[in-house]
């Protein structure tokens, strides 16, 4: 079968590492001009890979299949790199944290993780880069956006810059960053998309190592969500300890977020605070409410950039004008001191105002006036797609609305191999 693959992140691995010796032809159609430069996300940047059943997606993944995942990450580490990987529980019913937190009304997510770092993805990706293009049946094709793929009889043509070629099987995994892609496919074919109206909206909180060393010490990647009095489900998101908060570049607006090195390189601890939102008929744009509310910090932030509040202030809903004991580790051309009330709906502020208050029942520094808030960072889920609607076109990883993790989406390509292999 001639084959198109179209994004080259977590998902796509899984497949085309599946079906690599299977003697099918196989297109790999990458937007990014080379391994490196491709679009941010967990497998460019932190590497953080979890097991477990609570969390990364909402499709069953035995964790049999998430360890051979791991393991094949871990694999193409060098034997030194391998041994330094940080690994550890999340919530192990024996931590002291354990009860702490559950007395509090939270819910400690269990994982076990492994923490490649930043820094050493680079290598990782270029040795299963030139594993796969080592086989004479795997074409990489960088540097091509996919703008439009629609069905041409029984095959399915693929159009983008400078590109037009018609395959027998298209497996999309564009990740997050393909939103517009996979926006297109499901407005020329509403019969694919079952379900979802979710977008996360929150913020990127950072404060100093030494407020939160034990949490970091025990656990390193604390989970914990709880339903707030709103309603609304809230979370605790990619914890990095001694990490950094970045930039996520989208085409047209820019959200936060953080990330961390193999061996740390910073004196803060970063996490996210997200609020999960659904929506009921007949709104049905969670990508357009996440894009807009995004939008808005950057209108106020005077571009590029996001809006960056102490905890005090944005409690005391006080435009901050001057930063405290905490030093931003995003680059200061990044961010603008200012009010992040003028940007979040009030329902999503409260929700996270009541967490963070909450968290620091556990935690008493979590709550210090002169922490540090970034605005905005979103999670986008895509719609949910039914795979089972076409033989020959399917949707893998985030794209498809079903992960939300480099293990489940790795995974999720992993099982979709095997199921055509
Ligand atoms: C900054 C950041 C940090 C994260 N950290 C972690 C972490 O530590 N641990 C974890 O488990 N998860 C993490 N995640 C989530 C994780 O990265 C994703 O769940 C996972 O990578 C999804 O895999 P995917 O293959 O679906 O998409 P991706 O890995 O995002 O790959 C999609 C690929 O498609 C390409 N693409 C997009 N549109 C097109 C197009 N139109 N044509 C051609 N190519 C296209 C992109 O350039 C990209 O290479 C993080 C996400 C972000 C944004």
């Amino acid at each position: 079968m001639k084959i198109a693959v179209v994004g080259f992140g977590a998902a796509a691995i899984g497949f085309i590492n599946e079906i690599k010796d299977k003697g099918h032809e196989i297109h790999v159609i990458e937007k990014s001009r080379d391994i490196y430069s491709s679009s941010i996300s967990g497998i460019r940047s932190d590497g953080k890979l979890f097991i477990s059943s609570s969390m990364g997606g909402d499709i069953e993944i035995p964790l049999e299949t998430q360890k051979e995942v791991v393991n094949f990450y871990l694999d193409k580490l060098d034997e030194s790199e391998r041994k330094d990987v940080r690994t550890g529980i999340s919530f192990d019913r024996k931590s002291t944290f354990f009860e702490k937190f559950y007395s509090k009304g939270f819910e400690p997510v269990n994982a076990y993780f492994y923490h490649i770092g930043t820094d050493r993805l680079k290598n990782l990706l270029e040795n299963i880069y030139n594993e796969f293009s080592s086989y004479k049946n795997i074409k990489f094709h960088f540097g091509i956006k996919a703008e439009n793929v629609s069905f041409d009889g029984n095959k399915i043509k693929i159009t983008g810059s400078n590109f037009e070629d018609t395959f027998d099987y298209v497996v999309i995994s564009v990740g997050r960053s393909g939103h517009g892609l996979v926006k297109s496919m499901t407005t020329d074919h509403p019969e694919i998309v079952t379900s979802g109206n979710i977008v996360d909206v929150g913020i990127r909180y950072e404060l100093p190592d030494h407020a939160v060393e034990k949490l970091n010490e025990e656990m390193y990647e604390f989970k914990v969500r709880m339903r707030t009095k709103t309603g609304y489900m809230v979370r605790t998101f990619c914890n990095n300890p001694s990490g950094r908060v970045v930039l996520e570049e989208y085409d047209d607006f820019v959200t936060v977020n953080g990330h961390s090195n193999s061996n740390g390189n910073s004196e803060n601890t970063n996490f996210a605070v997200l609020c999960s939102t659904s929506f009921t008929e007949p709104f049905n744009d969670p990508i357009g409410y996440g894009t807009y509310i995004s939008k808005l910090g950057n209108i106020l932030a005077g571009g590029r950039k996001v809006i960056l509040q102490t905890y005090g202030e944005f409690l005391e809903n006080k435009r901050t004008k001057r930063i405290g004991r905490v030093k931003p580790t995003l680059s200061d051309e990044s961010y603008i001191l200012g009010d992040i009330n003028l940007v979040l709906p009030r329902r999503i502020a409260i929700s996270l105002a009541e967490f963070i208050e909450k968290l620091g029942e556990v935690v008493p520094a979590i709550v210090y006036s002169d922490n540090l808030m970034y605005a905005v960072e979103v999670k986008f889920y895509s719609k949910k797609i039914n795979n089972e609607k076409y033989k020959n076109l399917k949707f893998i990883g985030d794209c498809s609305g079903h992960t939300r993790s480099i293990t489940y989406a790795t995974c999720h390509g992993k099982m979709l191999g095997r199921s055509i292999a």
